[in-house]
């Protein structure tokens, strides 16, 4: 029926690519009780210096302890709950979570390093994000420089003035801002010029084959040195083995992300974790 509306609308693409699944159904009635019933858990994984594996901040990532499906990746429900709004209600939820966590550590004593929080688009234009962020911090205690945020390009779809005074203002409370997956986005290089961000990650689509695509490898390469002259700082995402790794601290990389180092994992197993992770084999 979609089709009717005419091949090249936009309903037509958008019909196609979010025809539901009875899982997608199903998964959707189950998200509103998982945030009841607190199915969700916080998994974190570290970022490290690329020359010596030192850690340098944690990314939390969220996990599903779903009653029946197990453990549900973010991939699987992220893009649900973007459609059904429940990522208003959950993106708050793993903030105030991994703040929380990260200012009783902290209050505890231990030696702490900032969390990342990625933040939906969505989530950052809704009216009133800056000031939930603000009454999170003031509640949880946590100082502003022990919080970065990850957002993806697409925050620049819903006008690109809102999105760079809003940075700006994150900026203003000493937060640190990252965009996250960069360089697979829609947008042209321009917007880099006026986005007050500190931070780029290098999507993992760039990492997987940066050493026999040499295409790949030189856009590596320029995005390092441009985001370099702008005195952003560079993290590479997806590393798995240790010649990526030296490829990347050759092309001036400053950080690194992946299962070379360490995996996503429970609070618990990070607080294990010595400062300075070695590089191990990816099993297949
Ligand atoms: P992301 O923010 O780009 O996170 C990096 C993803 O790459 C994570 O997947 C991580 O487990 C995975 N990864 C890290 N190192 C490696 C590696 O060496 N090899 C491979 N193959 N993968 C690696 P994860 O945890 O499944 O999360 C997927 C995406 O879901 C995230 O991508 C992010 O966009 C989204 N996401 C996760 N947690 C949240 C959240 O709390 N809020 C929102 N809005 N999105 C989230
Ligand atoms: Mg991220
Ligand atoms: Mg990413
Ligand atoms: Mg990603």
């Amino acid at each position: 029926a979609a089709k009717l509306q005419g091949r090249n609308t936009w309903q037509w693409y958008q019909g196609k690519g979010t025809e539901d699944t009875s899982e997608q159904v199903l998964m959707r009635h189950d998200l509103h009780a998982a945030l009841r019933d607190n199915q969700f858990e916080l998994y974190y994984q570290p970022v490290v210096e690329a020359v010596n594996g030192r850690i340098r901040s944690v990314e939390a990532l969220v996990r599903w302890h779903h009653p029946t499906q197990g453990l549900v990746s973010p991939g699987d429900f992220i893009p649900i709950a973007e459609q059904t709004g429940q990522i208003i209600p959950l993106g708050r939820w793993v903030l105030r979570q991994a703040c929380q966590r990260l200012a009783e550590l902290r209050a505890k004593g231990e030696r702490v390093c900032p969390v990342a929080v990625n933040i939906s688009s969505l989530q950052f234009r809704r009216d009133g994000f800056l000031d939930e962020v603000q009454a999170i911090l003031d509640e949880t205690g946590l100082p502003p420089e022990l919080l970065e945020l990850e957002m993806t390009e697409s925050i620049l779809l819903g006008g690109a003035e809102q999105a760079i005074e809003m940075i700006d203002t994150l900026r203003g409370m000493h937060i640190t801002v990252a965009i996250d997956d960069f360089g697979t986005g829609f947008s042209s290089l321009s917007y880099l010029r006026d986005l007050p961000i500190h931070k780029i990650k290098l999507d993992r689509a760039f990492i997987r084959d940066i050493l026999t695509n040499h295409r790949n490898a030189a856009i590596v390469q320029g995005i390092i040195t441009m985001a370099h002259h702008m005195d952003l700082v560079v993290v590479a995402e997806g590393i798995e083995t240790r010649a990526q790794q030296e490829d990347l601290v050759r092309r001036g990389c400053d950080l690194l992300q992946g299962f070379l180092f360490a995996r996503p994992m429970p609070l618990e197993a990070l607080l294990t974790l010595p400062d300075t992770l070695p590089a191990v084999t990816v099993p297949p």
